[in-house]
């Protein structure tokens, strides 16, 4: 079978088959690579269903913290992007005029030194995707249907768009925001928060010249984000209150010309520099859009053999910049629940039944999981509203309390200090 430029298999549409596997992911994102890796390092296979031709790399830039690097060490990725990227260890927050609000040295505070280093999306994605075997990764494979198999009780069947179908052990929804496998599992669908966000990576191939650490510039309703990435590229961000309706089939000049009409009362030069230095494909805007889960997970969110993980668990705000670095998390976690009830010295003994020992993981995992995201999207919500001062009131307790404070706390990174651990090593 011919292979993409990747190395993967792209299924084609006259390849209409049924596949028997044991562990599905459905989603080639951050997360459901990163399982997909930590499995085969754990020594379990699984097949990763991506909707995509190719691997999605939308956003362009990702901001990973200490947490997101330790995890790219368990692979031996972590030095590759240290010497590309800068560690952005000092955090400028300034109003729209300029004015300095706070400056913290993120080194400085509690559990440091801290990394934070803002990497393109693209060449992670395509990292983690070298972590797993050659024809792991299905492309062109979206998952229309899910059904519970009517002969065996333990087996999952899902539906392509293809025409395919795959029967499954183990089914793990790492496929985002709009989770089909989520939506299976009758779990609510994320709300618009009230928010839209434009990013962008900017390519300046002379080098520029304005400071090399992340600045905020906040506006009342609208706020700025300039974070350097290498000498010659920087990521930035624009969020604002707004409708999340009605700009579907926006093209990268109209949202272009958007950015900087809404940023014109802002005195920040470096940012329009920014907004003209990048390319139509580096432009990505997005509504933004949260559920915070309530209810315990282990009871919404496993049904038999199926879960969900990353954004379609807990899909977040962006304000701590810890999507990414969550969904991380979850592949490593999930991955050593599943190898303590499948390869562990102990599962090879047990008598319980390989489908009870595999249900019992991903409830293990969620009862494991769930406080952590459950604390970091509330945190990111309420920090993305406290951001917004649309009232002379709010505006002066941003400005001159919740921001001041902020820098003089010491905990800012306290989030990121988390450190999901090893993966386990079977003795031969
Ligand atoms: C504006 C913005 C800025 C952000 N900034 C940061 C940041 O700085 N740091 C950070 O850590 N996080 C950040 N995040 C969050 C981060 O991007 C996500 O949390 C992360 O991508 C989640 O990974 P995932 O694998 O769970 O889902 P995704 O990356 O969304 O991957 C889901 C995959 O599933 C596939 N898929 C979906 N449906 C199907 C289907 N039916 N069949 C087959 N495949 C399917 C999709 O094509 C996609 O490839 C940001 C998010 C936003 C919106």
């Amino acid at each position: 079978m011919a292979l993409s430029e990747n190395g993967q298999i792209p299924v084609t549409t006259d390849e209409k088959m049924h596949h028997e596997e044991g562990i599905v992911i459905v989603g080639g994102g951050f997360g459901g690579l990163c399982f997909a890796a930590a499995l085969h390092k754990v020594g379990l296979e699984a097949v990763v269903l991506e909707q995509s031709d190719k691997l999605r790399s939308e956003g362009t830039t990702i901001g990973v913290f200490s947490n997101g690097m330790r995890i790219l060490e368990l692979f031996d990725l972590a030095d590759q992007f240290r010497n590309i990227y800068f560690n952005n260890s000092e955090l400028e927050y300034l109003n729209q005029y300029g004015r300095r609000l706070t400056i913290m040295d993120l080194s400085h505070c509690e559990g440091g030194p801290h990394e934070m280093r803002c990497v393109e999306r693209k060449v992670l994605l395509e990292a983690i995707a070298g972590q797993v075997p050659q024809g792991t990764i299905r492309l062109n494979s979206r998952v229309t249907n899910i059904k519970k198999s009517e002969t065996s009780p333990n087996v999952t069947n899902l539906e392509l768009e293809d025409g395919s179908t795959y029967s499954a052990k183990v089914v793990v929804g790492f496929d985002g925001v709009n989770s089909i496998v989520g939506s299976w599992l009758g779990l609510e669908k994320p709300k618009p928060i009230g928010q839209l966000e434009v990013r962008g990576m900017a390519e300046f191939h002379n080098g520029y010249n304005f400071p090399k650490f992340s600045r905020i510039f906040l506006g009342t309703t609208v706020w700025i984000n300039i974070f350097p990435m290498t000498t010659t590229k920087v990521y930035w961000f624009v969020v604002w209150k707004g409708l999340s309706e009605g700009w579907r089939n926006i093209t990268p000049e109209e949202i272009k010309q958007e950015v900087l009409q809404l940023t014109k009362d802002f005195q920040v030069p470096e940012f329009t520099l920014c907004v003209n230095n990048t390319s139509p494909e580096h432009f990505a805007k997005s509504t933004l859009r949260h559920r915070i889960n309530m209810k315990p997970t282990w009871e919404t969110q496993v049904v038999g053999n199926v879960t969900v993980c990353g954004d379609a668990s807990h899909p977040s705000t962006p304000f701590l910049g810890q999507g990414g670095a969550m969904a991380l998390e979850d592949a490593i976690i999930l991955a050593r629940k599943l190898h303590e009830a499948l390869k562990s010295k102990e599962s090879q003994i047990s008598k319980v039944p390989e489908s009870e020992r595999i249900h019992k993981a991903l409830l293990d995992f969620h009862r494991e999981r769930h406080g952590r995201t459950y604390a970091l999207s509330h945190k990111a919500y309420m920090r993305g509203v406290s951001t917004i001062a649309d009232t002379t009131i709010k505006w002066f307790m941003r400005d001159w309390f919740f921001i001041p404070r902020a820098g003089r706390s010491g905990n800012y990174m306290e989030h990121t200090l988390f450190d999901v651990g090893k993966l386990p090593i079977d003795e031969p």
